[in-house]
């Protein structure tokens, strides 16, 4: 962790240094010509180029889509396939699919679409069951909240929000069955660590999230060295389209603060930005867990 601090440190310190110069190379330059022509005003692209991806605007378009067409998890691995059902006759009744490479190697959990109008989130999750590993085992839930998913609402049926419904009760009210069922097969798995797949949006007006492209990560002494090379790897927006923010408080009743109180399951949430382009938003996604992947040797 010392490590990978000092390495990041050395890179911003690398950027401050480089932007220093371009001041300093721009004022010594000649002073242009007058032109008549103004400076077109830089728009606030994002650093990748999203014209490659392909379209996605519906659910329907991920039925043929893999995540290698979003120009990650190209390698292909033999792998093992099977599904189980979790909150099994509830109306919530859910399924989560089993991928198992072929050689050994520890289990990872990923949860999409807790929140049903995140679609990059749910989108991912759902892109990442055709994936191939190469060791381990990857358990999917995606979408968590098949209401909010079906009806592009944040919410469940019963109007609450499932992320601050966990550890939940399997005898309460829909979000705290739902929340409760991931939780409990969560803990019966015993995953190394739990990836939370979210979406962050402009304004606060609406009980959403405020949060970007960022990663939340209760316990930082846990995960420290994985969370810093994510920030390090997203400066140049070689994961989401823009470098990661890092937030340490997950809120009360999420998943991510229920793990992080009661067990030693490391989880980080991930949060891809709605402004940004669905497909860019999902490569982002998946680009994010390939690189979880490859920390945890499963791919
Ligand atoms: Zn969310």
């Amino acid at each position: 962790m010392k490590q990978t601090l000092k390495r990041l440190t050395a890179a911003l310190l690398a950027v401050v240094l480089l932007a220093g110069c371009g001041a300093g190379a721009s004022s010594a330059a000649p002073t242009p010509a007058p032109t008549a022509e103004p400076e077109p005003t830089p728009s606030p692209t994002p650093y990748v180029d999203v014209t490659g991806l392909p379209p996605l605007d519906s659910v329907e378009e991920l039925a043929d889509l893999l995540p290698a067409d979003f120009g990650v998890l190209e390698e292909e691995y033999p792998t093992e396939y099977s599904t189980y059902k979790i909150l099994e006759g509830d109306e919530w009744e859910n399924t989560v699919h089993v991928l198992k490479g072929a050689e050994e190697g520890p289990a990872l959990y990923i949860v999409g679409g807790v929140h049903g109008d995140e679609l990059a989130g749910w989108y991912a999750g759902t892109l990442l069951k055709k994936m191939t590993i190469r060791a381990g085992t990857v358990y999917i839930v995606a979408p968590a909240n098949l209401y909010g998913a079906e009806n592009n609402k944040r919410r469940t049926k019963e109007d609450r929000d499932l992320n601050r419904n966990f550890p939940g009760d399997p005898e309460g009210w829909d979000a705290e069955r739902i929340g409760n069922a991931i939780y409990t097969d969560i803990l019966d798995k015993e995953p190394a660590f739990v990836l939370d797949l979210h979406e962050g949006v402009y304004h606060d007006n609406d009980g959403h999230d405020n949060l970007g492209n960022s990663i939340i990560c209760g316990d930082i002494a846990a995960i420290g060295d994985l969370v810093f090379h994510l920030i390090g790897l997203s400066q140049d927006g070689s994961l989401t389209t823009q470098p990661l923010d890092i937030y340490s408080a997950p809120p009360k009743g999420s998943l991510n603060q229920a793990l992080t109180d009661n067990t030693d399951i490391p989880v980080i949430t991930v949060e891809t930005f709605r402004a940004e382009p669905l497909a860019a938003r999902v490569r982002g996604q998946l680009r994010l867990a390939e690189q979880v992947l490859l920390w945890y040797d499963i791919r």
